[in-house]
This record gives structure tokens, C-alpha cells and sequence, in this order.
């Protein structure tokens, strides 16, 4: 088993001068795939949490495709409406006013698309597509996400910084950034820019929460906040209503609404979460963000300690904020670390080597020196990567772009 470790980091001669640990036999046979921000780490939590978050659906409930009709968005549940609004009051991470208007998608993947139909859609056909930016490194599935159709609405332009053309255009502002973790702004702010705020992880287990969002088109999703992916619940919350309108007419003919199952259930756990987080009992156990928290910055703190340790990576820096939720100063603790090789390597390579899959800057719109690393996954993969991390030490000889 040593010997194919061995093998496999000596392939290219590129990788590494001297095992510091040797691994375990676990350690050595498996692949074990970062490359995806699945939330799996949550279960633990999720699961100690037993009934209270179990919701029974009999046969004959939930049939129509209506959840309120002569609502402008007549397939989002009232339920999950109030759930969804409590919740961020209860964060304090964004702005839900009445006059706000909250749209449920299939994921925040398909309001994305609903909002690049929606902010498009009223432009002449005729004219050139509007071009769609993001700053890079940006989300890997933007770009597919806007040419995956070849719409004559709009058009993936790249990386906004780089972004010269006059005229109308959109771009996506992700904060906290995925794969970076960086805060961000918009960086184009010139006449006739519309904004798309992606706010997937401005919730507290991931960075200070230091104010409430008040953009124009928000996306969230109960992915990342609660770990819930598989229910492939998102919202909008959107303060121009014709905006609103044209998503709802999207969602309309893309799939005709979303589950009531999934909307149910994201109400009953968000309502679960908000009842834990008000809970001022005494002998009160830790809330889901208080416990998210706690385990990411734990996770970063390990991780930084092996990055440092090896002396082949480097990772970001960020700084502490005061968390208005937590009530403390906390460190961000990004649900992706993004490494990057201090001598130029091809990062994604490298750690293939070590049978570690990542995700390469290049799909982020940056150098192959970078890669992403989930921080979601399950503590025993968390802990192997750790471990094969920790193996790598000294110099590196050959490049291996
Ligand atoms: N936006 C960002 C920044 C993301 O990281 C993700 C998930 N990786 C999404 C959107 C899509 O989330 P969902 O599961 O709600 O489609």
C-alpha cells in the first residue's frame, strides 16, 4: 500500500521530496473527491436534532400545483414565505421588508437563471446579447450556467475586471466569494449595469455577519445555509416587482413551480433553526450556526496548521469582523479553501497526485497555481485530507504544469 502512495507521488517527479507522516493504510487506497461543495458535513448536526425537524406528508396532501394562487408568485408556500423572512431577521443578514418580493426556485441554480431571463428579456432581441460579468476567480457554473442555452438574451463576458464595453450589461457579485471567500462589491459600477447579489454564504458558520444585505436581486439557498442540498430549495428576495414578475414566469415555464415536499420541509427546518436561535433558556444547547461556526473555524484552523506546516501552499487571509449574530468578533471561516502552490504548480495536478480531487483555478477564471478545496465534507474525509496534507513537505522538484 505504502509502495502505490509512493508510486503515485513520485509518477511525474514532481511532487514531493519527503513523506513528513507516514500515512495510514486507510489513507492510501482511496480517492477522495473536494471538488464539490457538498454540505455533507451537516448531517451530524442534523441528525442529533432526531424528530424535531421530521415532517409527515400523507398521500392526498399537497397535490395541486397551486400553494397561493392571486399571489404574484403563486407557487411559493406561504409557509416557507414566513419562514424564510423570519429567518433573516432572526440572522439580521438581509433585508425582508413587506415590500420586499421573495420568488422560491429548484436551487438558486435555476433563479439565477430566472433572473438573467428577467433582466434581459426587455431588451430588442435585435441588438447584440447583454453581456454577463462576474470578477474573477468567480463561481465555476456562471459561465456555463449563461451560455449552456445560447440565448440571443445574453451572453457570458468573463471577468469583470477586464470588462470595457459601454452599454447595459449584468454582473454577478458573489459575497462571501466562491471558490475565495473574499468580501465583495460590485467592480464594473458604470451606467446601465444591473446587479445580481449571490449571497450563498452570507450566513454566520461562514463569515461575520456585519450587516443586512439591501441589493436589488439577492440569491440564497437552503444548500448552504442549512446544509440542505438535496432539497434544491433557493429564493430571491427582489425589490423591483417587474423583476419579481418576470423570474415567476421563468419558473412558470421551466418546471411549472417548485416541489411542495421540498418547500415544506425547508419551512419546517428554517422555522426549527430561528426557534433554536430565539431560544433564551438557560441550559439552551447550541443553535445550528453557533455549532457551523464552531466546526468551520475549528476545520480552518487545522487546515492552516498543516498549510503552514508543509510549506508548498498558501491560503488567504481574512479579516475578523465583529459578527452581529454571534455577538463576538469572529474569524470568516469560507466554505472553500483556496489554495494556491507558492511555486507556480499546477495546484489541481499536484493534489491528484495525493489522490485528492480539487477543483483548478482555470474553471474559476484564473492561473492552474490555484485549486478549490470543499470545506463541506464529512469530518472522516476532512481529516484524510489533513492527513495526506500533512505528508507533503519540503521542496518541490520538477514543475508539473
Ligand atoms: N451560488 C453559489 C455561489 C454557489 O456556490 C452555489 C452552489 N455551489 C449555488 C449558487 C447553487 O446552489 P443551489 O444548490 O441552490 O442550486
Amino acid at each position: 500500500m505504502v509502495v502505490g502512495f509512493e508510486k503515485a507521488v513520485s509518477a511525474t517527479k514532481s511532487v514531493v521530496t519527503s513523506a513528513k507522516k507516514a500515512p495510514t493504510t486507510l489513507s492510501l487506497d482511496r480517492i477522495i473527491n473536494f471538488a464539490r461543495g457538498d454540505p455533507t458535513m451537516y448531517e451530524s448536526y442534523w441528525r442529533q436534532m432526531g424528530e424535531k425537524c421530521t415532517v409527515v406528508i400523507s398521500g392526498h396532501n399537497l397535490m395541486s400545483y397551486f400553494s397561493n394562487a392571486g399571489h404574484f408568485c403563486w407557487f411559493l408556500m406561504p409557509e416557507l414565505d414566513r419562514a424564510i423572512r423570519r429567518l433573516h431577521c432572526v440572522v439580521g443578514n438581509a433585508v425582508v421588508d413587506d415590500d420586499r418580493y421573495i420568488v422560491v426556485g429548484n436551487g438558486s441554480t435555476q433563479l439565477f437563471q430566472a433572473v438573467l431571463y428577467a433582466l434581459s428579456s426587455s431588451y430588442d432581441p435585435d441588438t447584440e446579447p447583454l453581456s454577463v460579468v462576474a470578477a474573477a476567480p468567480f463561481y465555476s457554473s456562471y459561465p456555463e450556467e449563461t451560455e449552456f442555452l445560447r440565448s440571443r438574451l445574453y451572453k457570458w463576458a468573463g471577468d469583470a475586471y477586464s470588462f470595457d464595453k459601454d452599454g447595459a450589461y449584468i454582473e454577478v457579485v458573489t459575497s462571501p466569494n466562491n471558490p475565495d471567500g473574499a468580501i465583495r462589491e460590485a467592480v464594473v459600477n458604470r451606467d446601465g449595469g444591473k446587479l445580481i447579489h449571490d449571497l450563498a454564504y452570507y450566513w454566520p458558520q461562514y463569515t461575520p455577519i456585519t450587516g443586512k444585505a439591501d441589493n436589488d436581486i439577492m440569491l440564497f439557498t437552503f444548500s448552504k445555509a442549512t446544509g440542505h442540498a438535496g432539497s434544491r430549495i433557493g429564493w430571491a428576495i427582489v425589490k423591483d416587482v417587474e423583476v419579481a414578475t418576470k423570474m415567476v414566469k421563468f419558473m412558470e415555464l421551466s418546471s411549472i413551480g417548485v416541489s411542495k415536499e421540498s418547500q415544506l420541509r425547508a419551512a419546517k427546518i428554517l422555522e426549527v433553526i430561528s426557534d433554536d436561535c430565539q431560544n433564551s433558556a438557560p441550559d439552551k444547547e447550541e443553535n445550528f450556526f453557533e455549532y457551523g461556526q464552531r466546526l468551520m473555524s475549528d476545520r480552518w484552523e487545522k487546515l492552516r496548521e498543516v498549510v503552514k506546516r508543509n510549506g508548498v501552499f498558501s491560503l488567504p487571509k481574512y479579516p475578523q469582523d465583529y459578527c452581529n449574530f454571534i455577538g463576538k468578533y469572529t474569524d470568516p471561516s469560507p466554505a472553500f479553501a483556496w489554495l494556491k502552490s507558492k511555486d507556480g504548480l499546477n495546484c489541481d495536478n499536484l493534489l491528484r497526485e495525493l489522490k485528492i480531487v480539487t477543483r483548478g483555478g482555470t474553471n474559476f477564471g484564473v492561473d492552474s497555481n490555484y485549486t478549490r478545496i470543499s470545506m463541506l465534507s464529512p469530518n472522516e474525509e476532512f481529516n484524510l485530507l489533513l492527513e495526506r496534507l500533512s505528508a507533503i513537505q519540503g521542496t518541490i522538484i520538477n514543475g508539473n504544469n
